[in-house]
């Protein structure tokens, strides 16, 4: 009742939108009526008279009618006219109705149309995005490859008969060619390749011409809920091998498998008796023995389940509606005990303990002591906190402190990582599945993605577990990647000034696109009703009964020539019906978003007579469905689900790719209580109405009500998806912020004309920070540490400065004094180069350090975030603890790099070559560990000696010392202790990351 009254209400809301527009598209119709009588040449000389109307100060929105009704006429001038598409001759037909107009209004308002599949949205978004090229470079973003080129080709032409360019990105596209498509009027490409480009652009491109886009002005998403929302879970990531390897997994590899064994047993033992509690009832005449029995064999399978959520006895087991109701029952008590012993007590017998939903698993105590019998101990992560603290109010010297201090850090780190390793290695045991969430093939572990059933070769998972994977399956372990640049897809798109998308489907994701896109939703009508008929879900106890049925039903249509369009969710079950049906002796095709192209050719015939097809969700895209001749006698294309999907919105963009443009079709979906879904969040609701109903052995049922229950548990997962997507956010929100400071400056260097200015005013702060430190202001002058001061000064230029020149003069004076020195050194130097080979020198001078610095930074957020979670314990809020962790770590970077910058300054070549040379040789020369010794440009001048000649030679032989490889013995440093080069952080962080 509630959901009707809202329903009232929203789709009236929704109406009144749509209805505001409709006097537009009556103007829109009257210029294009008016259009028809002027010539080609007319029509497109629009193009530049907009144009110059928006140069002379009028918006996009006034000429809106005009631009609209300038495509229009366009299309209308085509119809008839040839030419190929993705290499098939194409004849154009497509003058835009009426509601598409207004799903272009929609799109340039910057909001998601909803508008169903088959209704023509590529032809829809050319309306918005000629009228905004005439202002921008816009981009039009697709879900794949395929889809990019075929849409730029296929409607392509309407820009081109205005004038305008179209440019599309591929994958395979080298920057130059990549630099001329963004130079295009519009853009069409993969969200993927957009992003990419983005950060190529600014973490890595070295100057302006190397940088392909032309900034953010408009973009329409098409697909928009796939590509914002289930694209969305994983960030975009470009990265390189690692330098550093940290796991253990062949060290405890053999442990964990003979722990999982260990488990294994144990829960069959349990499973066991509590099959023997159950066959020992008195069925007849029940007593309260049998109830007891009852209530512990629901406990004892709830164990295992704690223990083990797959075992497959289990599963078998869980299959009885009966049996899931103990075993849910026996969770209620369990959880329901507030002093949680009970829990405490069912967990302390296992090994360790499972958490499906959140993908965890964790070592118990008994696990704890058999991995290492005599320090079980080895396994808990220590208390961090109280250890400083206790140290901190000791009664010893500070060094002593400090040194202790160390130790335990020292520790804590060792120690985590153990855990890491191990909570890794249980998970690749216990949560994932050989030819389920991955394969193996060639000795290599590949994913295969959840909502696609896709192979994602060259993927892994993060944090160590892709690696844990490889140990469990006795592959070689492949060399951990590490992050060079990275943003989400959710920040990624933010940045467009104005953002629009098109789907089928937005309406159950509204609130998501709300919060996080500021996108609102309209639902555009359809040009002609919908004729569609939605059946009723199918639900059976088992997979095989379900399987049969489909079977069945798909038979059916085939002897009556009906075409049938089979979706699944994973390749897995296209292969199980696609077997069945061989073995039925009936066509089909099998189709699982492999081969783009060749499968929407594919797609766009399963409207044919007799047609069967099978495809996972999101194999032929894009590519609507029209019905062969007679078959909408037979009512059209007929649609199967072969499982509900997590998210409502995918089982109805299965739905909707039958009965487009109000052709006749239906659909039904086929569930089974053994798919994921309702094992994990359907269970005890469903299996009571199916009680309720009296469903019996290898029956079907059939009823509104399961529908209903069947998109709560969808609607739990959704809600608990958009959480963890909106956890990821916020955490990238903090990145996000750095990216943009760093980016920001980055680029400025870039395109800035002076990047001089630039490093004079980083040398400026980092000399004031220097001298701040080493004249103490609450100090007396005798107690500054002007020979301290000198010797960083002579290290880092060469300007020979003396102990007397410092005397007698305030803290001021001194800053001043060093400032002026290196200004004239440094213009000396300036002199004898060529002016634009000493700008690119001076780019990358900061690009070099910036970029170096940033990508360690990004390894150690990595490591932070992946510690954070460890953080929970000690009752603070994660996402806190990291955003001040994250900020600090940020300045220090940002410090180390303004640093390193100005110990760069002087160290420059004239020729670029013999300077990119330098630059290579450099982390060697900044890892020497006893750089206080040696300055760069000679040893300490003393007050006798005279100053160093500035400039020329002396960079010559700094250069000359700098590109022969200095090999030292570096005396042997433990990996987690103090980098020796005094920058406080870890060795393997520091100097040792390559050692
Ligand atoms: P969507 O992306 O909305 O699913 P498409 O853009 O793929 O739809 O178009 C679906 C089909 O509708 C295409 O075959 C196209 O030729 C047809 N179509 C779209 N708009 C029109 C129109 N105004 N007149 C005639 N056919 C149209
Ligand atoms: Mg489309």
């Amino acid at each position: 009742m509630v959901g009707w009254i809202l329903k009232k209400i929203l789709g009236s809301k929704n109406q009144r939108e749509v209805r505001r527009l409709w006097p537009m598209v009556a103007r829109i119709n009257e210029f294009e009526a008016a259009y028809q009588k002027l010539s080609d040449e007319q029509l497109r000389a629009k193009t530049e008279e907009f144009r110059q109307r928006l140069a002379g100060g009028e918006t996009l929105d006034a000429l809106l009618p005009e631009a609209f009704a300038t495509v229009k006429n366009t299309c209308r001038r085509l119809i008839g006219k040839e030419w190929s598409v993705r290499g098939r001759p194409y004849k154009w037909d497509m003058i835009p109705f009426d509601v598409q107009l207004i799903g272009g209004m929609v799109l340039h308002q910057g909001r998601i149309a909803e508008m169903a599949t088959g209704e023509g949205k590529t032809l829809v978004a050319t309306l918005p995005l000629y009228l905004n090229a005439l202002a921008g470079n816009v981009h039009l973003v697709t879900v794949n490859d395929y889809l990019a080129a075929r849409d730029a080709e296929w409607v392509g032409e309407v820009y081109k008969f205005l004038g305008l360019t179209v440019g599309v990105i591929q994958h395979d596209q080298p920057p130059p060619l990549r630099r001329q498509q963004y130079g295009c009027d519009i853009t069409y490409g993969t969200n993927a390749e957009f992003g990419f480009d983005y950060l190529r652009d600014n973490g890595m491109a070295t100057s302006r011409e190397a940088q392909v886009q032309r900034g953010h002005f408009f973009a329409i998403v098409d697909e928009v809920d796939s590509i914002l929302i289930d694209e969305a879970r994983t960030p975009l990531i470009i990265s390189g091998p690692s330098t550093v390897s940290t796991h253990q997994f062949d060290k405890y590899k053999s442990q964990i498998a003979e722990l999982y064994r260990a488990q294994t047993m144990l829960c069959s033992r349990l499973v066991d008796e509590a099959k023997k509690l159950l066959e020992s009832r008195n069925t007849e005449k029940p007593t309260d023995a049998d109830a007891d029995n009852e209530e512990r064999a629901g406990k004892l399978l709830y164990q295992v389940k704690l223990g083990m959520s797959k075992n497959k006895q289990l599963a078998k087991l869980m299959e009885t509606p009966e049996v899931r109701q103990l075993v849910d029952q026996a969770e209620l008590n369990v959880l329901a005990d507030s002093s949680k012993k009970d829990m405490i007590a069912l967990k302390e017998e296992m090994f360790f303990v499972v958490d499906e939903k959140q993908h965890d698993a964790d070592l118990t105590e008994k696990g704890r002591k058999q991995l290492n019998p005599n320090d079980p101990d080895a396994f808990v992560i220590p208390d961090l906190v109280t250890a400083l603290e206790e140290i901190g109010s000791a009664d010893i010297p500070d060094a002593e402190k400090e040194k202790r201090k160390q130790q335990v850090q020292q520790a804590f780190d060792e120690r985590s990582e153990k855990i890491h390793n191990i909570s890794q290695l249980l998970r690749a045991f216990c949560l994932f599945e050989k030819d389920v969430e991955y394969v193996v093939q060639e000795g290599k572990v590949i994913i295969v993605d959840e909502f696609t059933g896709r192979l994602m070769p060259g993927r892994r998972w993060s944090d160590g577990l892709h690696g844990a994977v490889e140990a469990k399956e006795g592959v070689v372990i492949e060399r951990e990647t590490q992050t060079l640049a990275t943003i989400t897809i959710q920040n990624y798109f933010r940045m467009y000034k104005k953002l629009a998308g098109m789907t089928g489907t937005a309406e159950t994701e509204a609130t998501e696109f709300q919060n996080i896109y500021k996108l609102g939703v309209v639902s555009i009508p359809t040009n002609r009703p919908i004729a569609r008929k939605d059946e009723n879900d199918v639900v059976y106890k088992t997979r095989r009964e379900k399987y049969n049925a489909i079977i069945n039903e798909i038979v059916e249509c085939h002897r009556k020539g009906q075409p049938v369009l089979v979706g699944t969710v994973s390749v897995d079950s296209s292969e199980v019906v696609s077997r069945m049906l061989q073995r039925q002796k009936i066509p089909h095709n099998v189709l699982n978003a492999k081969y783009h192209q060749r499968e929407a050719e594919i797609v766009s015939l399963a409207g044919q007579r007799g047609a069967a097809t099978i495809a996972t969700n999101m194999a032929g895209r894009g590519t609507d469905i029209k019905l062969g001749a007679g078959v909408a006698d037979l009512g059209g294309l007929h649609v199967i689900g072969s499982e509900r999907h997590e998210a409502r919105r995918i089982d109805r963009q299965l739905r909707g790719r039958c009965a487009r443009q109000g052709d006749p079709g239906s659909s039904r979906f086929f569930v089974s209580l053994e798919d994921d879904l309702m094992r994990l969040f359907g269970s005890g609701r469903i299996g009571n109405i199916m009680e309720k109903l009296g469903m019996k052995e290898g029956e079907q049922l059939e009823h509104k009500w399961l529908n209903k229950s069947i998109e709560t548990a969808q609607r739990r997962v959704e809600e608990h998806n958009f959480s963890i997507r909106k956890r990821t956010l916020e955490y990238d929100d903090v990145m996000n912020k750095q990216r943009e400071v760093l980016y920001g400056f980055r680029n400025d260097i870039i395109t800035g004309d002076n990047p001089r200015e630039a490093i004079f005013e980083i040398l400026g702060e980092v000399v004031e920070a220097r001298v701040a430190e080493q004249c103490l202001a609450n100090k007396p002058t005798e107690e500054w540490e002007l020979e301290a001061l000198a010797r960083w000064v002579n290290h880092a230029f060469p300007i020979g400065l003396r102990l007397d020149q410092l005397a007698h003069k305030t803290s001021d004076e001194i800053r001043q004094f060093i400032i002026d020195r290196v200004t004239k050194a440094y213009e000396a130097k300036a002199s004898h180069e060529q002016p634009d080979t000493l700008k690119s020198i001076e780019r990358l001078i900061v690009l070099n350090a910036i970029d170096r610095l940033w990508q360690e930074h990004l390894y150690n957020m990595d490591q932070l975030r992946a510690g954070i979670g460890l953080r929970a314990y000690g009752q603070r809020d994660p996402l806190v603890e990291y955003k001040s962790e994250a900020f600090a770590m940020f300045d220090e970077m940002m410090a180390s790099a303004k640093n390193e910058i100005a110990n760069n300054v002087f160290r420059s070549a004239s020729s670029l070559a013999a300077f990119e040379n330098f630059l290579r040789s450099l982390p060697m020369q900044l890892s020497a560990p006893d750089v206080s010794q040696q300055s760069a440009f000679g040893g300490l001048a003393s007050s006798a000696q005279p100053a160093a000649p500035a400039g020329g030679d002396v960079v010559d032989k700094a250069i000359q010392a700098a590109s022969t490889p200095v090999k030292r013995d570096v005396p042997k440093v433990g990996r987690n202790e103090p980098c020796p080069c005094g920058s406080g952080k870890k060795y393997k962080n520091c100097c040792g990351k390559n050692a």
